[in-house]
C-alpha cells in the first residue's frame, strides 16, 4: 500500500503518516519523487484499514498496489530505477549496456586478455564465472575464490564493472567483496535465503529468469532482494526452456517490454544462454535491443574452442567486435546509444583517480 502525500506536503505530515504506519505494526519506507512524496507500507497490507490513514493531514490518496509484487511494480514507483556501478556505468537510462565475458573464470591470461579486448571494444562490465552451476558435477566448477581474485585483477588493470555469480548463501559475503554486482543464476533465481543475503549485501543484483519461470515469479524473486532494503536490481532475460531442439533456450524477448510495463526495474537480455549456439547470438542480440533491453550480457572467450564451459555459444572477440558495431546502429533507430566504452570515456573526462575504486575492490 502506498500512502501518496500532497505536493509539498511539510515533514511533520510526513512524519504523522510514518508514526501511524508504525503503530499498526508494519514498517513505512518514505519515498521523495519530483512529482510526489509517497510512504509506502511494506508487509502484508491486506488486512490494514486505510481509513485511518487517508483521514491524517496532507494525505492525498491510498494506492492499493493491484500486483502480488509491491516495491518492484510501477504502481510503487512510476519512474524508472538507475542503478550507477563503481566504473560510471549506468544501467535502466537511456544507454544499453555491454557486459561480456567468458562463462567462467579459467587463468589470469585468459581473463586479462579477454577484459583487455572487450574494453577495447566498448563492453564496460565484465562477466566471469568464478562459482558454477554446472549441470553435471564432473564438469568444471569454476575457481573459486581465486577465480574472484583474478576478476578484480582485471578490474584494476581495465576499469571494467565485474559481475559475477554468487551460488550458494554462504559464499554471497565473499562474492559482495570482489563484485560490483553479483549475478543470482537461473537454476537458483527461487532460492530465496540466497535472494534475502544477496539482497542485504547492498551491492546492485543482477536477477537472471529461471529456465520455467513465469514473469510474474522473476518479479517477486526480484521483491525478496527489494524487501532487504535493497532496490538495485537487473533483471535478465535468459531464455527459457522449449520443446525446439535447435536451440538450447527460447529467448523470450516478449518479457522486454511486458516487464517495462510492469516494473520500474532495468531488463537486459543474455543471447547467449538464450540460444546456446554462436551463430545465432549476433542476430538475437540485435533483436533483443530493438525490444527495448536495458543491456546485453555476452559470453566471449579468447578462443571458445577451449572453453571449459560453454564454448559453443560463446563468441569470438572479433565476432563481439562486431556485434558491438551493429547493435549500435539498432540502438541508434529506437532513440537510444551504446553506454560509452571506458576508453571514449577516459578521452573526454581524464582517467579515474582509481580504476579499482569503489564496490569493496580488493586487489587480487
Ligand atoms: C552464466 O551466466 O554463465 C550462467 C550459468 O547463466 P544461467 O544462470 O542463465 O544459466
Ligand atoms: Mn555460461
Amino acid at each position: 500500500m502506498l500512502v501518496v502525500m500532497r505536493h509539498g506536503a511539510p515533514e511533520t505530515s510526513i512524519r504523522r503518516v510514518v508514526e501511524a504506519i508504525r503503530e499498526l505494526g508494519y514498517q513505512a519506507r518514505p519515498m521523495p519523487g519530483k512529482q510526489r512524496t509517497a510512504i509506502g507500507l511494506i508487509g502484508n497490507d491486506g488486512k490494514v484499514d486505510s481509513g485511518r490513514l487517508e483521514a491524517l493531514p496532507d494525505v492525498l490518496q491510498i494506492i492499493h498496489v493491484s500486483q502480488p509484487y509491491k516495491q518492484v511494480s510501477k504502481e510503487w514507483r512510476p519512474e524508472p530505477t538507475i542503478i550507477e556501478l563503481a566504473n560510471g556505468t549506468v544501467i535502466g537510462g537511456n544507454d544499453v549496456v555491454l557486459m561480456a565475458g567468458p562463462c567462467s573464470v579459467e587463468s589470469e591470461q585468459q581473463i586479462l586478455t579477454i577484459a583487455r579486448l572487450l574494453r577495447e571494444s566498448g563492453a564496460t562490465v565484465l562477466r566471469g564465472g568464478a562459482f558454477k552451476p554446472r549441470t553435471s558435477p564432473y564438469a568444471f566448477q569454476g575457481m573459486g575464490i581465486e577465480g574472484l581474485k583474478l576478476l578484480a585483477k582485471a578490474r584494476a588493470e581495465t576499469g571494467l564493472a565485474i559481475v559475477t555469480e554468487a551460488l550458494e548463501p554462504d559464499t554471497v559475503e565473499v562474492v559482495a567483496e570482489y563484485a560490483d554486482m553479483i549475478q543470482i543464476g537461473a537454476r537458483n533465481m527461487q532460492n530465496y535465503p540466497l535472494l534475502r543475503r544477496a539482497g542485504r549485501t547492498g551491492r546492485p543484483i543482477l536477477l537472471k529468469r529461471g529456465m520455467a519461470a513465469t514473469i510474474n515469479e522473476l518479479l517477486l524473486s526480484a521483491e525478496y532482494v527489494l524487501a532487504e532494503g535493497n532496490h538495485q536490481v537487473i533483471l535478465c532475460e535468459r531464455g527459457v526452456r522449449g520443446f525446439d531442439e535447435h536451440t538450447r533456450n527460447l529467448l523470450d524477448l516478449t518479457a522486454i517490454p511486458v516487464v517495462h510495463a510492469l516494473s520500474h526495474l532495468p531488463i537486459i537480455a543474455d543471447p547467449s544462454h538464450g540460444t546456446g549456439v554462436r551463430a545465432k547470438v549476433m542476430p538475437m542480440a540485435r533483436a533483443a535491443v530493438a525490444a527495448g533491453a536495458d543491456g546485453l550480457m555476452i559470453e566471449v572467450h579468447p578462443e571458445p574452442d577451449r572453453a571449459l564451459s560453454d564454448g559453443a555459444q560463446s563468441l569470438w572477440p572479433d565476432q563481439f567486435d562486431e556485434l558491438v558495431r551493429q547493435v549500435a546502429m539498432i540502438a541508434e533507430a529506437i532513440g537510444r546509444r551504446l553506454a560509452p566504452g571506458l576508453a571514449t570515456a577516459l578521452a573526454a573526462h581524464g582517467p579515474p583517480s582509481d580504476p579499482s575504486r569503489g564496490s569493496g575492490a580488493v586487489p587480487g
